[in-house]
Parts: C-alpha cells; structure tokens; sequence
C-alpha cells in the first residue's frame, strides 16, 4: 500500500447541538492537532480542562452507544461513535475535540453533518505518515446471539447482517468496501433508530433524553414514524457505527463480519486488537 501523510483539518469548526442521550445542549469546537495525537477529547467544563485520547483501552461503557472516560476522575464522554465515523472518513488522523458536556451533539442521527463541516474546513497534510493496524489473523468475539468476526484482508470491508424480530425491520444484509467515497455516498447519512415502545423505559433509565425526529427513525409496530433516507437505513446506520467504533484504534484493516454485533462486541473487538497487536510487538 502506497505511505500515506497524516492529516488533520485546515481550520477550527464548531457545532452547537443536544446530545442523544443526555439532551443536554453541548458546543463542541474541533481543532488541529499535532502528528501522532491521534483523536484528543478536552472537556472543557471540567477543572483543568483534562484530555482523553480515544482509545479502545479508555471506553468504559457501551450501554446504547460507545463511551470513553477516566475511571479514576469519574468523568466520561458518550456517544462518540457517530463523531468518530465522520472524522475517519473525513481523512483526519489527528484533532482535538473541544466539549463542554458529556455528549457532543447528535447532530441528525448520523454522521453527514460533522463529515460536510470537515470536508468545509479542509484537511491539511502533516510531515508524518499514517499507521495502519492489520488484522493478521482471524480474530472473533461473541455474545449471545451476536458474532463479530475479523479476518485478514488489503482493505477495509464490513460485512453485517441485522435481524430484529420485528415486522419493520426483519433482516437487513450489507456488504461494503469501505473508502471515504463510498461512505459519503451510502452510509454517512443513516440515522441512529429507536422504537416507540421503547422510548418510556430509556427515559427512566435515563437514556435517548434528546432523541426526537429530527435525529433518529422512529419505529412503530406497522412502519416508521418518520420517512427513511435509504430503504435498509437501519443496516446501513449499523454500518456507520462500526465504522465509528472501529476507528478507536485509527486506521484497521481487515474484513470485519458482524451478525447482530453492536457497540459491546466492536469494543471487545478493538480491545483484542490492541492486545493481540501488544503480544505481536513482544
Ligand atoms: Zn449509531
């Protein structure tokens, strides 16, 4: 594979939104970082505005959605895995992630928002060059029902199948090379997805506080309350986190198989990388 330079953006964005979970309002202010950073969150409502790198080692829960933190400080970071799909596939390999909440905005439930303010502050080449982790052998974790399968493989592609015993959704399949074009085109654009029965119970628990229509597909015993984007959008938006998921580790390549995988098997995946990747080392 031809060296390719790290990048980071030309210039600051901002973006003032309600995150999913939390509902709480949050500003989050995106800037360029040095080579080698990697994707730095700075809570800025915090004493001492501290830093996390994002990292399959720093997720420290995956109810709903994917969250980072600092055990020790008790503080985290949810919901990161939409943000971390657009800067991937924005290109960018180093940044800092300026928050004052727990949650970035959700902005419309996917990643297009983020990806076209990326693309709008432009990508600026940096004097060193990417790493790329490789899935040298086959690699699996498993939960209940669910499989996530990682295979060797000179690119990167995610095979899924979703199947939900519900008369709207049933089973999806999806098979995709994953380039920043691709993504753009098919998959930055579906939304996160809830069910209207569900909804009382996540609240108690309290959890999708800032979901509405304007950032997730409602679902209904006979349909969507509110209209698809793709015909398999729910599929295509599994997709997209896995991409965000995966992208806690940077660059991976390999071909990635998950069968009614979610946020926990892409984090217990990421994290046998980094170990098998540490032994590999030894
Ligand atoms: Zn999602």
């Amino acid at each position: 594979m031809e060296l390719e330079l790290q990048k980071t953006i030309a210039q600051p964005i901002s973006y003032i939104g309600i995150g999913l979970h939390t509902g709480q309002d949050a500003t989050i202010t995106c800037l360029p970082a040095p080579e080698n950073s990697g994707i730095l969150f700075c809570r800025v409502d915090l004493p001492g505005k501290p830093l996390l790198r994002v990292h399959a080692n720093n997720i420290v829960s995956t109810r709903r959605c994917t969250s980072i933190g600092c055990t020790e400080e008790q503080w985290s970071i949810h919901t990161i895995e939409h943000l971390m799909a657009a800067i991937s596939m924005a290109g960018i390999d180093n940044l800092i992630i300026e928050l004052d909440s727990e949650e970035p905005p959700v902005t419309d439930g996917s990643a297009i928002i983020f990806l076209d303010l990326f693309k709008k502050a432009g990508l600026q080449k940096q004097a060193e060059t990417r790493q790329y982790i490789k899935i040298s052998r086959p690699i699996y974790v498993r939960e209940k029902d669910a499989t996530l399968i990682a295979l060797p493989y000179d690119g990167f592609r995610i095979t899924y199948t979703l199947s939900y015993d519900h008369p709207v959704i049933r089973t999806q399949y999806a098979d995709y090379e994953i380039t920043e074009d691709l993504f753009y085109a098919e998959i930055a654009r579906a939304r996160t997805f809830g069910f209207a029965c569900e909804i009382e119970v996540l609240h108690k628990r309290g959890l999708a506080l800032g979901g509405s229509l304007d950032n997730a597909v409602l679902i209904h015993d006979k349909g969507t309350v509110n209209p698809l984007r793709y015909p398999d959008e729910f599929v295509r938006h599994k997709v997209l986190d896995m991409v965000g998921d995966l992208a806690v580790n940077g660059r991976v390549l390999g071909h990635f198989i998950g069968i009614k995988s979610g946020h926990s098997l892409n984090a217990q995946l990421s994290k046998k990388i980094v170990s098998l990747q540490e032994e590999e080392k030894c």
